[in-house]
């Protein structure tokens, strides 16, 4: 009776996984706009925010220190991995990660699809620099840390939490380059907010993540290449054709309008389909369905639509796919089910 009384109210664990960014970056003085990603420890980013050790027992862990411009498959592999494990184990009630803004969209969504756990999972970063004049750091952890310890963020699949926002990994990407609301969700918009801790949710994701998703990083041990090409007017093949060349598995189509590359372009893709890299059309204008046969005759060239996902975490969806299978009828359910 009075072992369950104190396991009711102990403390949740949480386990803050530091990867680096400008939450963790310091620049020379608090009103210098240059400075370096992932120069502080996680240690010092837990001991700016002591208000945590209120509401949950926290431990840390370096998973890397990088600007996440250098994001990659050896740090999303290991990443995944420890999240899978702190959670699956019972050693952690909810795990958030601090990560540069730059591919924080890419990292979330990566998890969402891989880690098989229903506890909460919160990203967070910052877009000011530990040592700037109104660091917006210190806030965005301690309201991730309230979004991890919160029972409505259980099944929620990875969050992203920025600026008072909670947003869906799926969903999220940056919009702008140095301002503090970067992070939206422009198809669905946020699911809640967290204000001085204090959390709300208001939607549910649905698509297929974590426990539901397809994918599991224990069965993971390494990621093919898959690279997005980028179209404009007046355009050229030549980057289609060397990533075809130099041997990318599938290729990501950042078309104009509904994912409409320029001819020659959509010549060279087709002819890549025809050596077997699946190339799957996405548009980049950023919102909105890339629609399967629209302008382009994707029965003809065996192309897949990438549904309403942007093309950074179109080419991770990709990515994990073709660990599975190589099927484009299976690639295509997967996209419109993830
Ligand atoms: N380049 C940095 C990074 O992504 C930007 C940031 O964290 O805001 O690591």
């Amino acid at each position: 009776m009075l072992l369950s009384a104190v396991a009711a109210f102990a403390k949740p664990t949480i386990y803050i996984l530091a990867t680096g960014g400008t939450i963790a970056g310091s620049g020379a003085s608090a009103l210098d706009s240059s400075y370096t990603s992932g120069t502080v420890t996680v240690d010092k980013l837990i001991a700016a925010v002591p208000e945590i050790n209120k509401i949950a027992t926290i431990k840390g862990e370096q998973i890397s220190q990088i600007g996440s411009q250098e994001m990659n498959n050896e740090v999303w592999l290991k990443l995944a991995t420890r999240v899978n494990e702190l959670l699956t184990s019972g050693k952690a009630d909810g795990v958030v990660i601090t990560h540069g803004t730059d591919t924080m969209e890419e990292t979330s969504y990566f998890l969402d699809l891989t880690v098989k756990s229903d506890k909460p999972i919160v990203f967070v970063g910052a877009m000011r620099n530990s040592g700037s004049l109104s660091a917006d750091g210190p806030l965005n952890l301690f309201n991730a840390v309230n979004v991890a310890i919160s029972k409505e963020a259980v099944g929620k699949g990875v969050l992203v939490t920025m600026n008072d926002e909670i947003h869906a990994a799926r969903e999220v990407t940056k919009t702008n380059t140095t301002a503090v609301d970067t992070f939206k969700s422009p198809n669905s918009g946020k699911i809640g907010t967290v204000f001085y801790g204090n959390v709300k949710f208001y939607m549910n994701p649905i698509r297929k993540h974590t426990v539901n998703s397809a994918f599991d990083i224990t069965k993971i041990k390494e990621l093919p290449r898959v690279d997005i090409i980028y179209s404009h007017a007046n355009d050229n093949p030549d980057f289609a054709n060397i990533a075809i060349k130099n041997g990318a598995k599938g290729i990501i189509s950042s078309g104009m309008g509904n994912g409409n590359p320029f001819p020659t372009v959509l010549e060279a893709l087709g002819e890549g389909v025809k050596k077997g890299v699946v190339v799957v059309r996405d548009s980049r204008v950023g919102t909105g369905e890339t629609t399967l046969n629209g302008e382009v005759d994707d029965a003809k060239y065996g192309f897949l639509a990438s549904d309403n996902l942007n093309a950074q975490k179109a080419r991770v969806l990709l990515m994990l796919a073709l660990t599975q299978t190589t099927d484009k009828a299976k690639i295509q359910e997967l996209f419109l089910t993830h």
